[in-house]
């Protein structure tokens, strides 16, 4: 049975193994990380964005057939139903900056906001439509009308999102869908039972493609955060974790602090050990680093032997704890059995009276310069103290 699923997981939900931990991931959003989300976010947002746009390109241009099948009270109720709509996907494609505090949340309203427009169409129009029954064209263009709801269940597919989330979004498509096709007649299974089915269908085959998207977003984003040699974040990734984290503390006035780390003397272990032994110092290093650091910390791979710790709420007062704790358990030894050590650089947003994350960077590294002007293994503060790291 496991093998089963195993199977089953490799080949149709994607080519990495499913555990309960990620099998839950693409159940509930509970849990998913800032970053993860933000990401998240973002697709979802600029494919709203793509989909309202083509739609109010779209939707009024069939005006025209409306105009051709349908008698005039008809064709001008649907006329003035589309140009409503399409005031909505204009003001739905509208460029705009994802939110700093609330990306998902953004996110997710502009998707319903999406979602409810075809439905709601099909609401105001049902009855009217019901009527039109005069020729045969008549009939069957009222008849695609009342599969709106459905196409957009089955658009839903297109959006990374898990289980619940697809399930959450499509009930109020449903229920609209469901109240348009009762204006006429009560809901019942002989007339509504095949546009019930069809729903079902197109919902699971939504909330399949959503976890599948999901899980390659995850994998593809996680990939791409974390350096393979020391498992510390990516300079790219890096950089966009300062941005948003630089937003953030200033937004809520709370000190965001950095710490440079760069190795000393690590040219020569290359040389004389050669480049693996090398990397062996880096992830000697980066452990060690991780290991002082909180849980709301970050650790980014700045350059070739060149660390950043990001330590958000943090005045750089704090940042001798984290000193102390680094001093305790050193940064690993060199093949030499000598200690590894590092010059470090610290720099706060606020003590510094900074203005943005790449100044904070920049001050930070002119310390690390300064520490290593004073002969290395020690750390340069943002009030100039030059502290020795050395045990
Ligand atoms: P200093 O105390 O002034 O920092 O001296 P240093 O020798 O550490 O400084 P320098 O910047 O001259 O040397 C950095 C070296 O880091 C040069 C490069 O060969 C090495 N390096 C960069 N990335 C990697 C890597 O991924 N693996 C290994 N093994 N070495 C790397
Ligand atoms: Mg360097
Ligand atoms: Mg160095």
């Amino acid at each position: 049975m496991p093998k089963l699923w195993q199977t089953i997981s490799r080949h149709i939900v994607a080519p990495s193994q499913l555990n309960a931990g990620v099998l839950f991931s693409l159940l509930t959003p509970a849990g998913r990380s800032l970053h993860l989300r933000r990401h998240a976010a973002a697709v979802i947002l600029a494919r709203v964005q793509l989909i309202a746009a083509l739609f109010a390109v779209l939707v009024p241009l069939c005006s025209i057939i409306d105009l051709l099948v349908f008698p005039g009270d008809l064709a001008w109720l649907l006329i003035t139903m589309r140009t409503v709509s399409t005031l909505l996907f204009i003001a739905l494609a509208w460029p705009r900056e994802l939110s700093v505090e609330h990306p998902y949340r953004q996110a997710l309203f502009s998707l319903l906001g999406l979602l409810m427009i075809p439905p709601m169409f099909h609401l105001f129009t049902a009855e009217a439509l019901a009527h039109a029954d005069a020729t045969q064209a008549q009939r069957l263009v009222a008849q695609l009308y009342t599969y709106l709801p459905t196409v957009v269940l089955g658009g839903l597919a297109i959006f990374p999102l898990t289980a619940l989330e697809t399930l959450f979004l499509a009930l109020p498509v449903i229920a609209t869908g469901l109240l348009g096709a009762s204006v006429n007649q009560s809901l019942n299974l002989e007339q509504h039972g095949g546009i019930l089915w069809f729903m079902s269908m197109m919902l699971g085959v939504a909330i399949f493609s959503g976890m599948s998207q999901c899980h390659y977003m995850a994998t593809l984003v996680l990939r791409a955060m974390h350096d393979p040699l020391t498992a510390a974040f990516t300079r790219q990734s890096g950089e966009e974790a300062l941005n948003l984290l630089f937003r953030l503390n200033a937004m809520a006035d709370k000190p965001l602090t950095v710490a440079f780390f760069d190795l000393d003397r690590f040219k020569s272990i290359n040389d004389t050990w050669g480049h693996e032994t090398g990397d062996r110092c880096l992830q000697m290093m980066a452990d060690s680093i991780r290991q002082g650091l909180r849980r709301s910390d970050l650790l980014v791979r700045w350059g070739g032997e060149e660390f950043i710790a990001l330590l958000p709420d943090t005045p750089s007062g704090n940042v001798a704890i984290l000193l102390r704790r680094l001093r305790a358990t050193g940064f690993g030894t060199r093949p030499d059995g000598t200690p590894l050590t590092v010059s470090v650089g610290i720099a706060e947003s606020r003590e510094d009276g900074i203005g943005s994350w790449e100044q904070l960077i920049q001050r930070a590294d002119q310390r690390m310069y300064a520490a290593k002007a004073l002969g290395r293994d020690g750390v340069v503060t943002p009030d100039g103290e030059h502290i020795s790291l050395a045990p």
